[in-house]
């Protein structure tokens, strides 16, 4: 029953609560008392001293008990509850005039009260009860005569069983069980509302509780509405950073893992085809080798041939791409003449442009840059995106490569007037073996892996390449180097 947090604080805090009632009421009931020890004292600093005057007349020859009753009756009135000693200066009792109620259990009482008393300290001074022991009584005291000696004490107790228990004291004191009654009113109160607090502080509490068990148990939606700054608050916005990240990590995770099943699956495709094509071809040249004409023969060949130069430029091309990306391939940072490569690679491709009846332009800044970058890898990627471009623009087309130089970087432009790329394809481009037409036979398209690997080179260089498309009108791929610390050059 106690295994819940608002319990065991409720617990904890009743305890409390409880305790504090009770020791403000046996420390108000003290307060109380020694209060009225102290009124009680002072009104009757005197009485003793009054006394000694009518009582001696009765001392004189021995102790007159008569007498004395009927004079205290008459000083004191019926109601006055009083007790009178006389002690000798040791203490000791020598006679009493007390309610017959209760024995005298103490003969001796203690005289350094008696005697600070009749010195005047500050009261209230409180002495020995010889009929309860050792209960302190507010008294009143003075020196009186005994058979023709003074060295006797007239000892007033007064008050004597009004107070003698705080029990008592309550059951007396109207305005005592009042204070009590209050007090045990402000102790429901608070405990009441310390308990409303503290079930509204745990209730919080079980929300973020409620919301990690269901996160536990799969439900990945599953966030806290966090709305204020304080540590529950924190926790919880903690808590809904952290099944953010879980749940996007879980969805990388997926898609990584459907990636890589992809990649398993198109590379046996793609090697597949190409194999079944070369084995088709070589088994008929094999089975009909008497029976084909020598041009057949040729063309089964050549054909098988190309088939194989297929798969070898697949592998090549895979192998690179797993290379780069598991960064075995470290980029080798130097600066070289930007310009001077686009040409090199654009006039590397100038004949397959021309076969193609496609106009292959460069546009050259007249301020040669020199960038710093791995010229072998920006070699790789900007032939790519030309052999891409000449390959999808149809006859009588255009493609244009283009420097551009900014303050620190140059921009390099491939733009050609080809079909363009639909724009809900265009964030794909760059995955493995992704192709916009995916009916299209792989002879007449690459592996799709063309702009994975050019974008993982300019990943290596802390560079993204980028890509804007209108179908119908053409499609631009640009990106940038930065230009060597030694700036423009030859
Ligand atoms: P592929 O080897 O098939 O060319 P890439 O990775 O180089 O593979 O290109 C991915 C896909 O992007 C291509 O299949 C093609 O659909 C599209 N693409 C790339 N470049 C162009 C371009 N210049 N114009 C139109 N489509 C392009």
């Amino acid at each position: 029953m106690l295994n819940s947090f608002y319990a065991k604080l409720s617990a904890l805090f009743l305890v409390l609560i409880v305790g504090l009632g009770v020791l403000l009421a046996v420390l108000g009931g003290r307060t109380a008392q020694r209060y009225a020890d102290e009124v009680e004292q002072k009104l009757n600093r005197t009485l003793a001293q009054e006394m000694v005057p009518r009582f001696e007349p009765l001392l004189e020859d021995s102790i007159d008990y008569k007498g004395i009753r009927a004079t205290i009756r008459d000083m004191t009135g019926i109601n006055r509850r009083i007790e009178i000693y006389i002690l000798d200066r040791t203490g000791t009792v020598k006679a009493s005039f007390a309610p017959p109620s209760a024995a005298i259990r103490q003969k001796k009482i203690d005289m350094a009260p008696i005697r600070r008393f009749m010195k005047g300290e500050g009261l209230p001074i409180l002495g020995d009860d010889p009929r309860h022991g050792n209960a302190e009584k507010p008294f009143s005291a003075a020196r009186i005569e005994l058979m023709g000696e003074d060295n006797y004490y007239l000892y007033v107790i007064l008050g004597s069983e009004q107070y003698a228990s705080v029990a008592g004291m309550i059951e007396d004191s109207y305005i005592i069980r009042g204070g009590l009654v209050g007090l045990g009113l402000v102790v429901v109160v608070v405990a009441g509302l310390g308990l409303l607090l503290f079930r509204r502080l745990t209730q919080r509490l079980r929300r973020v509780q409620h919301a990690v068990m269901a996160f536990e148990q799969g439900d990945y939606e599953q966030r806290i509405d966090a709305r204020s700054s304080d540590e529950i608050g924190q926790l919880a916005t903690s808590f809904n950073r952290m099944a953010d990240t879980l749940v996007d990590t879980m969805e990388e995770l997926r898609q990584a893992d459907r990636m890589r099943r992809e990649l398993v699956a198109n590379v046996s495709h793609d090697l597949r085809s190409p194999l079944a094509s070369i084995q088709g071809y070589l088994e008929t040249v094999h089975m009909k080798d008497g029976d084909l004409a020598p041009e057949e023969r040729q063309r089964y060949v050549k054909t098988a041939l190309r088939n194989t130069r297929r798969l070898n430029d697949l592998v090549s091309e895979l192998f690179e791409l797993s290379k780069l990306e598991t960064k075995q391939v470290e980029p080798t940072l130097e600066p070289f003449p930007i310009p001077e490569l686009a040409q090199d690679v654009v006039m590397q491709y100038e004949p397959q442009a021309d076969e193609q009846g496609i106009d292959l332009r460069a546009e050259l800044p007249e301020q040669h840059a020199r960038v710093r970058a791995d010229i072998g890898l920006v070699e790789r990627a900007l032939s790519n995106l030309i052999d891409n471009a000449i390959h999808y623009t149809p006859d009588g087309g255009t493609v244009c490569v283009r420097l551009v130089n900014e303050d620190e970087n140059v921009c390099v432009e491939v733009r050609d007037t080809g079909p363009g790329i639909p724009e809900d394809e265009l964030p794909h481009i760059f995955e493995r073996f992704y192709r916009v037409d995916k009916s299209r036979d792989r002879d007449s398209g690459g592996a799709g892996l063309g702009l994975a690997i050019a974008n993982t080179i300019l990943d290596l260089h802390d560079q993204s390449l980028k890509v804007e498309s209108t179908v119908g009108e053409g499609t631009t791929f640009r990106f940038r180097l930065p230009v060597a610390a030694d700036g423009a050059g030859r």
